[in-house]
């Protein structure tokens, strides 16, 4: 056994450090379904833990993994060069919801659902609301700054994290933030970390802002026989005075793929469907339907269903929610990008990614947060078309910044991405990010060959 196992296992406990090969192999991936094996996973149940993690890892000079649920699409929880892997799911504790100050105090591992349902037992809300909140980890939703539906009106993870603990690779653990709204002390480290796919430091604690909970909501699927006006739709219902909380987007492709594995009905000739949510109080909720309802009554739509009941409601977005669970059935490789324009370059890039498919022979599928901007644009490829891929990606990120768009909207770079950053940031921009890297983890062992 190699000297920093031995170490570990005399630092923490056997039970904390595992080695036998189920433990590796189940940690050997996430959901961009590539395989990289550990060493050795820990698991570790309080900051003093990951203390004594990294002072081992920098001692002996072996790369250290953070991983929370291991639903990341970019490769952010692979341990691509080994080394120990660190599990949070032991780091799960909701440890305040303080509704005077409106903030709760959790540990990483906690699942983004479970703490939604225990928030809302107290009138609060937290609504970053990430299409895997039943399994990813508020940890791994700090470091990719991850979205969902409610980011329209609600905004992304970050504008909910207004602090956090952190382990550096020196062994030394940092507070960045506070309870506080408002903080201007210095550089915003907490926004620093957020985002940055655990390169940088080991989150242990985060301290996140809570809101008041809408009183009510309602749901509407609009069905349409074109697809264009479906996409030209978001402009039409944010310019109408509607304020959607969640404006989802599904192509032909993504409704055929879903009703396939999960049957429901929906009329034949429907090219693309729009999901709205609504909340706040009840009136104003039958108010903005009905306003709805009234401004695509002479549009050429296939269908227009309201729903205000749980059931209902919950079977609307379940469809949406299986649209990543139905394509993972395919036998095609899913080549998943989440590429974010300005909403005026919606039309022009959703019919540029038609054509760049038809072109190259592939298969796509579009669907996502169209209100953000924010596409999930996956190619379907054989095992051949894998030689060209990266031709047709570059062609997509190239046509998305001349766009003014961005390459990943809350994926992250991870390892999937890193090839293709060239062509978003300049050499400066680069260099500038490496340096913040090399001053936060000088001998790049905190999930080294990630993002650059
Ligand atoms: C079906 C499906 C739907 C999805 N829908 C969405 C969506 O709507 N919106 C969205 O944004 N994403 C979505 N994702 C992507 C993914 O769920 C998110 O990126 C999520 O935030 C990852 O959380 P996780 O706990 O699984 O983290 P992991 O995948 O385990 O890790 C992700 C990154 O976070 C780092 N990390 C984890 N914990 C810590 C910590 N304590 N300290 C420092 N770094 C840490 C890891 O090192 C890694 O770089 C989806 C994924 C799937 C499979």
């Amino acid at each position: 056994m190699n000297n920093h196992i031995k170490e570990l296992i005399k630092k923490l406990g056997k039970k904390k450090v595992r080695t036998e090969e189920e433990y590796l192999i189940t940690h050997s991936f996430d959901a961009m379904r590539k395989k990289f094996p550990p060493e050795v996973v820990v698991f570790p149940e309080t900051t003093e833990d990951i203390v004594k993690i990294v002072n081992i890892s920098s001692k002996h000079d072996i790369p250290v993994t953070v991983r929370g649920a291991g639903t990341g699409q970019t490769g952010g929880a692979l341990p691509v060069k080994g080394g120990i892997l660190i599990s949070f799911t032991k780091m799960d504790k909701i440890l305040e919801i303080n509704t005077t100050s409106g903030t709760a105090i959790v540990e990483p591992g906690v699942i983004t659902y479970n703490l939604q349902k225990e928030v809302e037992k107290t009138g609060l809300f937290y609504p970053p609301d990430p299409a895997s909140l039943k399994t990813s980890t508020i940890g791994g939703n700090v470091a990719e700054n991850a979205g969902g539906p409610r980011c329209f009106k609600y905004g992304v993870t970050k504008n909910y994290v207004l602090g956090l603990e952190a382990v550096l690779m020196n062994g030394e653990i940092i507070k960045t933030g506070g309870k506080t709204i408002k903080n201007v002390v210095g550089y915003n480290l907490t926004d620093l970390l957020t985002g940055s796919e655990g390169t940088l430091a080991i989150i242990t604690k985060i301290i996140l802002k809570l809101i008041p909970k809408p009183e009510s909501r309602a749901v509407a699927r609009i069905g349409f026989e074109n697809l264009s006006d479906a996409v030209e739709g978001v402009t039409k219902i944010i310019t109408h005075g509607l304020f959607p909380s969640a404006l989802e987007f599904m192509d032909k492709t993504a409704i055929e793929e879903v009703n396939s594995v999960f049957p429901f009905n929906y009329p034949e000739q429907t090219k693309a469907f729009l999901i709205l949510e609504f909340d706040g109080i009840k009136e104003e909720i039958k108010a903005q339907l009905l306003k709805l309802t009234n401004l695509f009554s002479n549009e050429k739509i296939t269908e227009i269903i309201t729903a205000d009941k749980e059931e209902d409601m919950e079977k609307t977005w379940e469809i949406r929610r299986n649209i990543s669970g139905a394509i993972s059935k395919s036998n095609l490789i899913k080549v998943n990008e989440d590429i974010v324009v300005p909403r005026d370059k919606l039309v022009d890039t959703v019919g540029f990614v038609y054509s760049l498919g038809k072109d190259f022979g592939i298969k796509t599928i579009q669907f996502g947060h169209i209100a953000d901007g924010n596409i999930h644009t996956n190619f379907m490829i054989t095992r051949e078309q894998q030689k060209i891929i990266r031709t047709v990606l570059t062609k997509l990120f190239e046509f998305v910044v001349k766009s003014g768009g961005v390459l990943s909207g809350e994926h992250g770079i991870g390892i999937a991405k890193k090839p293709y950053i060239p062509l978003q940031l300049s050499k400066t921009e680069i260099e500038l990010q490496k340096n913040i890297k090399k001053l936060f983890d000088p001998k790049n062992l905190l999930n080294p060959d990630k993002i650059f």
